[in-house]
């Protein structure tokens, strides 16, 4: 067993039956996806605990990670640090996840091989804020609108100019 370091891949066949655990850092790992999204993930740990036996294989822990992606307001790279749990069911094919509904959250294990990496990888990515922003809404020094939704609008000081504007953006898109 490792408690410094979280193994890339676990081979699910060599272990006996009952509880085994992981804790440690993800070293060394490209995150593909990850970079896909324009980001970059540091500080990676998380705790495995993956029980076997007569049942079907599960696989519960924690995550973290700080990740360095794009404010969607300023542009600017801003650093979130994201917090990911899981309780996940082993199967050998995605085709087995039927067997126990939309509810209930698989990873896929081919032949018994436990990818941690992408396991992790997704993760985390559930993880982050569906829009990553700094946490000063100041952060573009006001220049762009993405406050809160039940931040109020600029108010329009004539309100034959706002009509004006509704009837232009029936052409065009919206915003
Ligand atoms: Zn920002």
């Amino acid at each position: 067993m490792h408690n410094d370091e979280l193994p890339a891949s676990i081979g699910m066949e060599r272990l006996a039956p009952g509880e085994h655990s992981w804790a440690g850092a993800l070293v060394g790992q490209p995150l593909p996806r990850i970079r896909d999204l324009g980001g970059s993930a540091d500080e990676v740990t998380g705790s495995l605990t993956l029980s076997v036996g007569d049942q079907r294989p599960r696989l519960q822990g924690e995550c973290q990670a700080v990740v360095t992606i794009d404010c969607e307001r300023c542009l600017a790279p801003v650093s979130i640090p994201v917090h990911g749990h899981f309780d996940l069911i082993v199967v050998d094919r995605i085709e087995q996840a039927d067997a126990y509904g939309a509810e209930a959250p698989v990873v896929v294990a081919p032949k018994g091989q436990l990818d941690v990496v992408a396991m992790l990888e997704d993760e985390i990515i559930l993880a982050l804020p569906l829009i990553p922003m700094h946490d000063d809404t100041n952060c573009d020094g006001g220049q762009r609108h993405f406050g809160p939704a039940d931040e109020p609008a600029p108010v329009r000081e004539n309100p034959f100019q706002a009509l004006e504007s509704l009837k232009r953006d029936d052409s065009g898109e919206t915003h």
